[in-house]
């Protein structure tokens, strides 16, 4: 089957109970027993309850994985992660990581004895330094957020398999439809179904994915010992969002290759950070691995004044003003009073992220009024 078919109809049965086409809401804790120890499959909804399963298949199917499991956030799948490791074990991440996921990594799992080295990925070698007897797992982001740096999943794939290192890819950005990171050697696949999976920022959620029997096992025992479980009904939201994935991420990037175009042509814009320029650092790798390039694109302005990024993410109309991503309506942030508004300003810099840098998270509006929209507001 294809990715479309998949998409709507991969691990999905009409309910068993009534044929309801849409997979039901299963609003409900428990499960009444025939006798002790005979149940139809589902015991307690902390453990397994069927939209929450029915999601789980659904998104295991798309990343080409065996087994999905759901959390109350993107966060909570992470935090999922990192509670397989053992104090004295060191992690090995992408130094422009999501915000969230370094506060996480710095302010919970250090204190429980965990080690983080923050590496830029963008060029392998740098990796390789870091791993010592204590590494276990490496922590992967690509693209980006948000310089779109792309990293080669395949090669970091066969780091880790040499030193026998769990590979974890946040592939947020990407979905399943641009790129499915098991196929290229990852164990675990990440997602803040928050974004692109929901598609229409009306719920928060995490995913985790992948093939092995022994991690899936650690995975559920964690999820259901820990608790960070989603809600039915935000099952049932990402279940229906999934059901256009295809179509929406065809269209974002299409929309982003156009409006990428026209921000390299502005005389006002500095750089235009998107994966699908040649001229992108990875730009080749990103070729070989994912589909299409996506609607995440960052640019800076001639001048590097904050005042003029502020004018621009102030005169939008259509662009709104927010932190989030991947909703059918277009987003406009600003990263250094935003979302990097806490990373002191050397470091930013040295991640590209210059006082005037816009990033934008291009939805699925119709293109010409979101370039009118941009020459509107950089004029
Ligand atoms: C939003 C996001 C997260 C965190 O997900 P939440 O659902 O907000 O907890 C993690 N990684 C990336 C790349 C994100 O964009």
């Amino acid at each position: 089957m294809k990715f479309g078919t998949k998409a709507i109809h991969a691990g999905i049965q009409p309910d068993s109970a009534t044929g309801a086409i849409m997979t039901p809401i299963y609003q409900t804790s428990t499960y009444v027993q025939e006798q002790i120890g005979v149940n139809k499959g589902f015991e307690y909804s902390r453990t397994a309850n069927p939209t929450r399963s029915t999601l789980e298949n659904n998104i295991a199917i798309l990343e080409n994985g065996k087994y999905g499991a759901a959390f109350g956030s993107g966060l909570a799948a992470i935090d999922c992660v990192m509670k397989m490791l053992n104090p004295g074990d060191e992690v090995i991440s992408t130094n422009d990581l999501y915000g969230g996921t370094y506060r996480l990594f710095r302010t919970i799992f250090e204190k429980y004895g965990i080690k983080f080295h923050f590496v830029p990925m963008g060029n392998l070698s740098e990796v390789s330094e870091k791993i010592n007897t204590k590494t276990r797992l490496i922590w992967v982001e690509t693209p980006t957020n948000p310089t779109m740096t792309i990293i080669d999943i395949q090669g970091m794939s066969s780091i880790a398999k040499q030193h026998e290192l769990i590979l974890a890819v946040d592939n947020t950005f990407a979905t399943p439809y641009l790129q499915t990171p098991l196929d290229l050697g990852a164990d675990i696949v990440m997602h803040s179904a928050t974004k692109y999976l929901g598609g229409h920022s009306d719920v928060v959620m995490g995913i985790l994915v992948c093939n092995d029997d022994s991690l899936a096992n650690e995975i559920y025992r964690i999820q259901n010992s820990s608790g960070a479980i989603c809600g039915p009904m935000d099952a049932f939201l990402v279940l229906r969002g999934i059901k256009t994935l295809h179509l929406r991420m065809k269209q974002h990037s299409d929309n982003g290759r156009v409006i990428a175009n026209y921000l390299k042509d502005h005389p006002k814009v500095d750089k235009v950070y998107w994966p699908g320029f040649e001229s992108h650092t990875n730009h080749s790798i990103a070729k070989i691995q994912m589909k299409d390039f996506g609607g995440m694109i960052s640019f800076s302005l001639i001048g590097d004044k904050i005042e003029d990024a502020l004018e621009v993410v102030k005169k939008v109309k259509i662009f709104a003003l927010a932190e989030s991503l991947g909703g059918v309506e277009s987003l406009i942030g600003h990263p250094v009073s935003m979302t990097h508004a806490s990373v002191p300003k050397e470091e930013r810099l040295k991640a590209g992220i210059s006082d005037s840098l816009i990033r934008l998270s291009v939805g699925i509006e119709d293109a010409d009024d979101l370039i009118s929209d941009l020459r509107n507001a950089l004029s």
